[in-house]
């Protein structure tokens, strides 16, 4: 069994990086996809139409990246609400189902409702890349277990799944920029996962085992300025 906490230290260095990257590269990618939109229409070579009809394509997976990757680096303050985890999850969660159910995964959970403050949005982008990395690294099946608790204070969140795992050489490299195993992969997902855990004033620690799975256990400071009345009425 290994285990990571993982330090904020490599994220700073990129966090920069990010901020300049998701605003200064779309701009440019924007005039380019509108040229060729233009170039498209007006093309009467069925072939190169086709080059050009790949080249958008190429431009709206580079625009996806930044938008899912690098988001975090431009927060709205004005954003930041009470969440109910419950519900945060819960929407994750039927995001991930579809694809959970196409790779015969068995989903379990143990969730309740506790409180945190955050930006819903940027919650969602950093759950969804951890359970997408679980599912993918589950290729034949497995089971992905989700539980909430608190504990010493704090919410934990458990994503637990019985996937591919990592060597102790492969999980002291997770969360290091453009770090992948995979064919198609960015190697961003967890660096961001990661890094607005911490923007959350929380922790991620990850144990894996090679071939029998990975946990991920993700610690938030829970939400307490209130009753949970008024939080509802945050919402
Ligand atoms: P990507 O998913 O694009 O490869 P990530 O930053 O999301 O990039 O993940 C980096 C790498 O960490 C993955 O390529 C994979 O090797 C490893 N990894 C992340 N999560 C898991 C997991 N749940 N099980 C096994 N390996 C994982
Ligand atoms: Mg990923």
């Amino acid at each position: 069994l290994q285990l990571k906490m993982v330090k904020s230290e490599k994220m700073e260095v990129v966090s920069h990086l990010a901020a300049s990257i998701s605003h200064e590269v779309r701009n440019p990618l924007t005039v380019v996809k509108g040229f060729l939109q233009l170039l498209k229409k007006d093309c009467p070579d069925p072939k190169q139409k086709e080059y050009i009809e790949i080249s958008i394509q190429e431009i709206d997976r580079a625009n996806d990246i930044i938008i899912n990757y690098l988001t975090f680096a431009k927060p709205a303050p004005e954003n930041i609400k009470v969440l109910n985890i419950e519900e945060e999850l819960k929407r994750a969660i039927s995001i991930i189902e579809p694809m959970a159910n196409m790779n015969s995964i068995q989903l379990n959970t143990k969730i309740d409702t506790h409180y945190i403050q955050g930006e819903s949005q940027v919650l969602q982008q950093s759950l969804l890349n951890i359970l997408k990395n679980s599912i993918e690294a589950m290729p034949n099946g497995g089971s992905l277990y989700i539980e909430t608790k608190r504990e010493q204070g704090r919410l934990s969140i458990k994503i637990e799944d019985s996937g591919k795992g990592m060597s102790q050489a492969q999980l002291s490299r997770l969360g290091e920029p453009y770090y992948t195993t995979k064919e198609e992969g960015t190697g961003l997902g967890m660096l961001t996962a990661i890094r607005i855990i911490e923007s959350f004033k929380g922790k991620v620690e990850v144990t894996s085992t090679l071939k029998k799975g990975t946990t991920f256990n993700i610690y938030l400071p829970l939400f307490i300025g209130g009753n949970e009345e008024a939080a509802v009425t945050n919402e």
